[in-house]
């Protein structure tokens, strides 16, 4: 019999939503491309069928928040020719990050019933933090042309071309108007990776960072500019407390404003 050729496609899921994992399943019309293009050889969204390693392309979804996570991206790393983080969990902690700015102890007696049940890590931290990565894509969720791109280019062999700038510069691609020029609206579309398109300023409403930060970022200027608009340093501190509030960048800007607020505190997170 002869030998099956077509390199193996796994994806392996950490703390996450499972949404970046059905944005493959949501390329409709592509779907079957790449399934023809590719061995699923782990994917349990789409398939209870496992295929044992080692894997061409892995696709790794979630944030490592257990001790168990933090050995498994491990083993996972060694069976993968090339890993792919895919998501704001997966590359900046997700929103299970705000967990890393405070007592994780305490939010478990107040959420669950039983918390010496509970088995976790005080931190979310992005996939990078732990193993290599190859590349990573960001978003929350992640944009599916951005996901066919990047299987395209490996499984052509060439680098995948995925934008590098700001959510800014799609804006002006897309001939929108600026809601933060023309209305005042908050935006975080100056310090946002590019890779929506600029979904939300098309319909009229600000950025709030879903992708995380883009390569360069003047949060210091966007400050001045956010704080012009009426916000307020706990406004601003918000807007970088969602998704990607585990992205030093983010980060950063958030404990600027925090210094602001509270003086004496801001070494508290
Ligand atoms: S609407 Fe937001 S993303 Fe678009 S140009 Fe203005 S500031 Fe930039
Ligand atoms: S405009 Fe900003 S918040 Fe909206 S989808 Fe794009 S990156 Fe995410």
């Amino acid at each position: 019999m002869a030998k099956e050729k077509r390199p193996k496609l796994a994806v392996f899921k950490f703390a996450s939503c499972d949404g970046c994992q059905l944005s493959l399943l949501d390329c409709e019309d592509e779907l079957l491309l790449v399934a023809s293009a590719v061995r699923i050889a782990n994917f349990a969204e789409a398939s209870s069928a496992v295929l044992r390693g080692p894997y061409d392309v892995s696709l790794v979804e979630g944030s490592i928040t257990t001790a168990h996570d933090a050995e498994r991206i491990q083993k996972i790393r060694k069976e993968s020719r090339v890993l792919v983080t895919i998501g704001a969990c997966a590359t900046a902690g997700g929103v299970q990050a705000l967990r890393n700015l405070r007592d994780v102890k305490e939010f478990a007696s107040i959420v669950y019933a039983r918390p010496e049940y509970i088995d976790t890590l005080a931190t979310s931290t992005a996939i990078a933090a732990h193993v290599k990565v190859d590349y990573e894509l960001r978003g929350c969720p992640i944009d599916k042309k951005q996901l066919l791109e990047v299987l395209s280019a490996l499984l052509a062999g060439r680098k995948p071309s995925i934008a590098t700038s700001s959510v800014c510069e799609e804006c002006k691609k897309r001939g929108n108007t600026c809601v933060m020029v023309a209305h005042g609206t908050a935006c975080l579309g100056p310090v946002t990776h590019a890779g929506c398109g600029a979904l939300c300023p098309t319909y009229h409403r600000g950025c709030y960072g879903c992708f995380g930060p883009a390569e360069t970022t003047n949060t210091a200027s966007l400050e001045k500019a956010l704080l012009a608009t009426g916000k307020t340093h706990e406004e601003i501190m918000r807007l970088y407390s969602t998704f990607n509030v585990g992205a030093p960048e983010f980060d950063k800007a958030r404990r600027e404003q925090l210094v602001q607020i509270r003086p004496r505190e801001s070494g508290r997170g």
